[in-house]
């Protein structure tokens, strides 16, 4: 594994334990005031957390198309918006012959 992989993969655990966290503080939004000021900050966490996940996803990653064996890159708006299969695979349409296909993500070279 990568440096820049296992970097992507820390900043997904510290994600999903972000919104753990923010899950849980809304039971102190019931009960302290301060539950309010976590949530907030939780949010603004998640979300921040849920770009930099894309974009390091997206700067890190390539695809390859199965019927013309081009590799291409998508850019954060496609990699947030396609449908992901599996853990590392996306349906996605190839800039080259525009097949719409299943398409496996590779680390780049
Ligand atoms: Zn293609």
């Amino acid at each position: 594994m990568s440096k820049k992989e296992k970097a992507l993969k820390i900043i997904k655990i510290i994600y999903l334990l972000l919104i753990i966290i923010f899950l849980v503080s809304f039971v102190f939004i019931i009960r302290y005031k301060w539950g309010v000021f976590l949530a907030i900050v939780g949010f603004i966490s998640i979300i921040v957390l849920y770009f930099v996940i894309h974009f390091i996803h997206k700067k890190i990653y390539n695809y390859t198309c199965p019927s013309c064996h081009q590799s291409f890159q998508i850019d954060i708006f496609k990699d947030i918006t396609s449908y992901n299969v599996g853990s590392n695979a996306k349906i996605l349409i190839c800039p080259y012959c525009k097949t719409k296909e299943v398409m496996k993500a590779s680390l780049k070279q």
